[in-house]
């Protein structure tokens, strides 16, 4: 395996340095084969991704695929201009010189990609590696094995391994990459790994972009619309069952809206995921058993709400809602990643910041608020990647919106031009003028007096 993956990293590297990836009619091309050949294969992306995690079609078109057909849509339109040069301000000190900005492809990157939203995160990372002008080496998750082999089918029928290669496997597989040096490593995936990726990444000190996970809150104030706030929460919640690392991990709830707030959660859990929508087998499964095992030892049966239910062997979650949570309860320990939802209710703002500044930074946080000041103060004094005001995930769903996270929950970030920018390296230039040579810049120079 070894010897392999060198194989490919250095015929990678030689394509590379042929420079057939960089002319920017190769790149549109490429992006607009890799789009044709998503939609050949739409049915057998979406039958491998019910089989791997029983997604419904619509939820997984519009989450696997739609997404990565609108990037690649901003990035054919917009590519031109992203990649051109830019020219920058010359100081005065630099009289007669010009300043550029070239966008320089880094070379081989490396993607390693998820299982939660298995194709969608192989994929978009990849259209900025092919936009920039790279070579690119996509590494799926092993616990998605019918979606990691339509990845791998999908590339190897549109690309020439030279270029873009799909390698698979494990986490064995995944060290053996990271031994090599790559020119850039793109990771997605849970904290713990991330700082492993790092490590390996500093060998070679390639650069990285980490997107990882953490507890993502939601903060429901006294003022906020409540039907708003519970529909949008359940949602976000419960889409892929709770396995998006965006998505509300906890919510804190004004103690005064408590009443209320429960019973229109409860109201949109059983629309949304009651029975029959359940006998519709709409509703994903978790991933495999183990990580079932895991969320339903953090359901505490005396503090459910609603549901609390599961199978481990069927690898049901039902919606769970838990109140009365306590910090220390371990539903708040690591990020849940799945269909359970703890409730804790505060008085004051300050039990809000305080609860949210104990945790590391979280990836996202969902503000509902009809005050503005409100809005301001959460704004100016917590740290979190991205979010909304009185919605859920959709600042992941805008290609104008940057989207990564801020210490443990990741670093750098992609989505639309972002994306680009991230596999291109701002090569700064400084042109200066031969014409004449002014003395004035020699003068710290020992002996410049002669010399002038
Ligand atoms: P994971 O970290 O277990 O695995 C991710 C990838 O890393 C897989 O391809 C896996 O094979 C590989 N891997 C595992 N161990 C490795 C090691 N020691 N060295 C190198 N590679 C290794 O994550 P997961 O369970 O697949 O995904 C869930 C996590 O990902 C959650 O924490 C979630 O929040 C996060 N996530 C983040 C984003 C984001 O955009 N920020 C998106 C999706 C998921």
């Amino acid at each position: 395996m070894k010897d392999a993956i060198r194989d490919l990293k250095v015929r990678q590297k030689n394509y590379f340095y042929s420079g057939e990836t960089k002319p920017l009619a190769f790149r549109h091309k490429q992006l607009e084969a890799l789009r044709d050949g998503i939609r050949k294969r739409e049915k057998d992306i979406l039958d491998a991704v019910r089989k791997d995690l029983n997604k419904g079609e619509h939820e997984a078109f519009m989450t696997e695929i739609g997404f990565i057909y609108s990037e690649i849509k901003d990035t054919l339109k917009n590519l031109d201009y992203w990649a051109s040069p830019v020219k920058e301000r010359t100081p005065l000190t630099h009289f007669g010189g010009k300043s550029m900005v070239y966008k320089q492809p880094y070379g081989v990157v490396l993607i390693i990609a998820p299982w939660n939203y298995p194709f969608q995160l192989a994929f978009a990372p990849l259209i900025g590696a092919i936009a920039a002008g790279n070579t690119a080496i996509v590494k799926p998750s092993e616990l998605t094995p019918n979606t990691s082999g339509v990845i791998r089918e999908l590339i190897a029928s549109v690309f020439p391994e030279q270029y873009v290669a799909c390698v698979e496997g494990d986490v064995e597989v995944a060290k053996t990459l990271l031994n090599e040096k790559m020119d850039y490593i793109f990771f997605t995936g849970s904290t713990a790994v991330g700082k492993k990726v790092m490590e390996a990444a500093s060998h070679h000190l390639t650069p990285v972009t980490l997107e990882l996970g953490g507890k993502s809150p939601a903060i429901v104030t006294e003022d906020a619309n409540l039907k708003i706030a519970a529909k949008r929460i359940v949602w976000g919640k419960m889409i892929n069952a709770g396995q998006t690392c965006v998505a509300p991990d906890y919510v804190l709830v004004h103690e005064k809206r408590r009443r209320k707030f429960l019973k229109l959660v409860s109201h949109y859990i059983k629309k949304w995921f009651g029975p029959e929508e359940r006998r519709n087998r709409v509703y994903p499964k978790i991933v495999n058993e183990q990580h079932t095992k895991r969320i339903a030892d953090l359901i505490n049966p005396e503090k459910v709400f609603y549901g609390g239910h599961y199978d481990i062997d069927s690898r049901y979650i039902e919606p769970t809602v838990m109140v009365d949570v306590n910090l220390d309860d371990d539903v708040m320990g690591e990020e849940i990643f799945g269909p359970v939802l703890p409730i804790i209710f505060y008085e004051h703002e300050f039990e809000v910041i305080e609860t949210v500044r104990q945790r590391p930074n979280p990836l996202a946080l969902y503000l509902f608020t009809e005050n503005k000041e409100t809005e301001r103060f959460i704004m100016d004094n917590l740290s979190f990647g991205g979010g909304c005001v009185n919605d859920t995930i959709m600042h992941l769903a805008t290609p104008y919106l940057p989207f990564g996270g801020v210490g443990e929950s990741g670093m750098g970030n992609y989505h639309g031009k972002s994306t680009f920018d991230t596999f291109t390296h701002m090569k700064s230039v400084l042109k200066q003028s031969t014409a004449f040579d002014l003395p004035i810049r020699y003068s710290q120079t020992p002996g410049s007096t002669k010399a002038m």
